[in-house]
């Protein structure tokens, strides 16, 4: 038997989603930006797409940027902010996905600006003063932190550290990969200037993703080259994979509960069967607190033995996909992030099944 066990790296599509993009390749083969009959039925497809992510997260569909995923709506999110908005400081994590962390290391490397990494203590967590001093020292700045760590788990009050930004007059970004059909996230009522968004981590396709942009914030595209997304994204719409995407969205929304209640118990189990099957079990982050971690994430560490150096692979022999890495031995790390990493035990193997 196979065991998945990974999550947080990618999402298998759930049945329906199949359904209704293997439906539309059939016949809604026309490209959008056509103005015949069969142009104009796939762009009513986007718009519907468009219309439905919008109206789950209670934003107007005028404020949301279909992209080809996670890693290039967060690019959109920060390139173009900081290029158009005024912005001369970020202030972010040091435990941000190489998606948010190396756009900024470059831009810092580049002299566009100056790059502040906040503090984060051994379980994860962020100092919330640590912040308001440094906005209070640095005008025109934006705050780019996740809405949960891929990694270990961690949930940050994004809803707080957008009110925190707003009395403070900075722009605030939030990488929400991880978290966007799997927790609740009422856009209606909040200043939070971007957030971002990728449909293999809700079950839906990979290589589509959007990028919703608070109305308020008027920025120039990522990408040049066509007039596709109201002249924010050129490129020919990936219809079937936005399709899905928004079906993938209202499915997860809509079992969200039922979803949490199910991987919640599994979360459980496991944690208990570790503690009591493997002397030294420890958990990073805060992936073991089941109230204060993302549900589908736990991060273990496994004290360093010779059989433990090689779990994943025995794992993989037995059918079992779990991310991870050696802190033993020198190689991938699941926690390849210096600040997560130098908290590990050196002594110990982190695994991340989720
Ligand atoms: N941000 C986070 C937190 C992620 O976990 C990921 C994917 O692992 C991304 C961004 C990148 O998303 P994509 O794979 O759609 O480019």
């Amino acid at each position: 038997m196979q065991i998945y066990l990974d999550n947080a790296a990618t999402t298998p599509m759930a049945p329906e989603v199949i359904e209704v993009m293997t439906e539309i390749m059939k016949d809604d083969y026309g490209n959008p930006s056509s103005i015949h009959s069969h142009g104009r039925q796939a762009k009513t497809l986007v718009e519907k797409a468009r219309k439905t992510v919008a109206q789950l997260l209670g934003v107007s569909p005028a404020e949301i940027f279909f992209t080809s995923g996670g890693t290039e709506a967060d690019n959109m999110a920060l390139r173009c902010s900081i290029a158009d908005l005024g912005i001369k400081h970020v202030i972010t994590t040091p435990i941000e996905h190489h998606a948010v962390l190396h756009t900024l290391e470059e831009l810092h490397k580049k002299g566009d600006i100056k790059l502040i990494l906040l503090s984060i203590d051994d379980k994860g967590d962020i100092d919330l003063q640590e912040l308001r001093d440094l906005l209070a020292a640095h005008p025109e700045t934006m705050v780019s932190i996740m809405h949960a760590n891929n990694e270990i788990g961690n949930i940050y009050d994004i809803q707080q550290i957008a009110a925190i930004c707003d009395e403070h007059k900075a722009f605030f970004h939030s990488d929400t990969v991880q978290t966007i059909g799997h927790l609740p996230l009422d856009l209606s009522n909040t200043s939070i200037d971007f957030i971002t968004a990728s449909a293999h981590k809700f079950h839906g396709p990979k290589g589509v993703g959007f990028l919703y942009i608070n109305g308020k914030n008027k920025i120039n595209p990522l990408i040049y080259g066509g007039a596709q997304e109201r002249n924010m994204r050129g490129g020919t719409e990936n219809i079937y994979g936005i399709v899905g995407l928004a079906k993938a969205l209202e499915l997860s929304i809509q079992n969200m509960q039922e979803h949490r209640d199910h991987v919640v118990k599994l979360k459980s189990h496991m944690i208990n069967s570790l503690k009591e099957h493997i002397p030294g079990v420890s958990f990073n982050g805060r992936s073991a607190e089941i109230k204060n971690s993302l549900y589908t994430v736990l991060n273990v560490s496994f004290p360093c033995t010779e059989m433990m150096d090689m779990l994943l692979f025995n794992l993989d022999i037995k059918g079992e996909s779990a991310s991870g890495g050696s802190a033993c031995s020198s190689g991938s790390n699941v926690v390849p992030h210096e600040p997560i990493a130098s908290n590990a035990d050196s002594e110990r193997i982190p695994i991340r099944p989720s």
